[in-house]
């Protein structure tokens, strides 16, 4: 038999071996985590709605209506009339035809991209797009080429070396990267694809909820709506349920219903997970203020953890990265803080390039500013004492 714990004893000898902590509270600001209350700064429950009252009240309710399980396929036993009047209010709040649901986004971005794309196509893809993003091109058999993180001049020269003629090229890119929360030049992208002829899609599951007039993410914060063609979101971060979608014109929309394994051959998402997402979404499009905090609060703790001496890249996005390096020095600083009350993850390969081992600062709109700044005191005073600012 394989050596499965000589190969498990080769990641713990690089840092990579991965241990799971367990929750032991519903999530807010301060969450019991392996009996320890500490600061939660590693959720992607940006807008802080995992245990919002309103939310809990959907799904109980909808939970004594309707059970708790869906019992099959969406084509089969498992649609029920909510995942239609979720699909439809996506599409609404998406400014498309029509939209998808999907039992997880991991699920989404395999099935769309194994559906839509064969040998035939090619797919241009960011370097750091998701792993669910490569999976589904890779499940493809499409022809895919790597272009350099957010690099337009790089994409346009792989574009003209490996475009072809017949209409089947795609750029896919995240709208906020996962781990950099940088956000995809967009508004460049959507003219190559124009230029050559091109389908774009955008899997905003950080930017949905958080970016844009409405919340409705990447694609609206460039005011591109109608020009992107497969618009890729979950329901497991913002929107603190779970599920994925796509949203674009109906005709693609019900080719990737037809042609999605997925979608076709997995359970539909329980209904109290689509009563959830769909109080979620009135949330969001109702209330301004809390997209607003987070975003200030996001900005503020970026500018405080640059004037302490770290480079953090500048934007408004919730997503925090500190970038360390080495997979143990990131491993050793999550460890302290941890000590210290602070929950943030180190993240490292495969997750990361080689080199670029990370904490992964994510901010909630429920977070006080009493909380980030005891918060930032501990990040300072432990990253001193690794030497990791002057
Ligand atoms: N796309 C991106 C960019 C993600 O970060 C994630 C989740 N981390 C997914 C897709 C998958 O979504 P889900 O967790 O809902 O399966």
């Amino acid at each position: 038999m394989y050596d499965f714990t000589a190969a498990l004893e080769k990641l713990k000898s690089k840092n990579l071996y991965r241990n799971m902590l367990y929750l032991d509270s519903a999530q807010g600001p301060y969450t019991e985590v392996e009996g320890k209350n500490v600061l939660l700064l590693s959720s992607n429950n940006y807008l802080g709605l995992c245990n919002d009252e309103r939310l809990k009240l959907a799904a109980i309710s909808t939970i004594k209506e309707f059970g708790v399980g869906s019992g099959g396929s969406r084509l089969t036993t498992g649609s029920y009339k909510l995942h239609k009047e979720l699909e439809a209010k996506l599409a609404t709040f998406k400014g498309t035809e029509s939209a998808l649901v999907f039992s997880t986004g991991y699920a989404t971005n395999v099935g769309t991209l194994s559906a839509l794309a064969d040998p035939d196509w090619v797919i241009f893809c960011d370097r750091l797009n998701h792993g669910s993003i490569i999976d589904g091109c890779r499940l493809s058999g499409a022809k895919l080429v790597v272009y350099k993180h957010c690099d337009v001049e790089d994409l346009e020269k792989k574009i003209k070396r490996y475009h072809r003629t017949n209409g089947k090229g795609l750029i896919v890119t995240d709208g906020v990267f996962s781990m950099d929360g940088d956000l995809a030049p967009l508004p460049a992208i959507v003219d190559l694809a124009k230029k050559y002829n091109l389908l774009t899609m955008v899997d905003d599951a950080h930017g949905t909820g958080v970016l844009g007039a409405t919340g409705s993410g990447t694609v609206a914060h460039y005011n591109l709506q109608n020009q992107v063609d497969i618009q890729m979101g979950t329901l497991s971060k913002a929107f603190a349920s779970e599920g994925g979608y796509i949203a674009g014109h109906e005709s693609l929309i019900t080719y990737i219903r037809h042609k999605a394994k997925s979608f076709i051959y997995s359970t539909a998402p329980a209904p109290h997970t689509i009563a959830i997402s769909l109080k979620a979404l009135e949330i969001i499009q109702e209330d301004g203020e809390r997209r607003k905090s987070l975003s200030e609060k996001s900005q503020w703790f970026r500018r405080e953890l640059t004037t302490m001496g770290f480079q953090v890249p500048m934007n408004d996005t919730p997503i925090i990265p500190l970038l360390i390096g080495e997979a143990d020095l990131a491993l050793q600083y999550s460890k302290l803080l941890f000590e210290a009350g602070l929950y943030v993850p180190a993240i490292r390969p495969p997750t990361v390039p080689q080199g670029t081992s990370r904490l992964r600062f994510s901010i909630m709109a429920t977070h006080s500013y009493e909380d980030l700044s005891l918060a930032l005191e501990k990040i300072y005073t432990i990253g001193k004492e690794l030497n990791l600012i002057k």
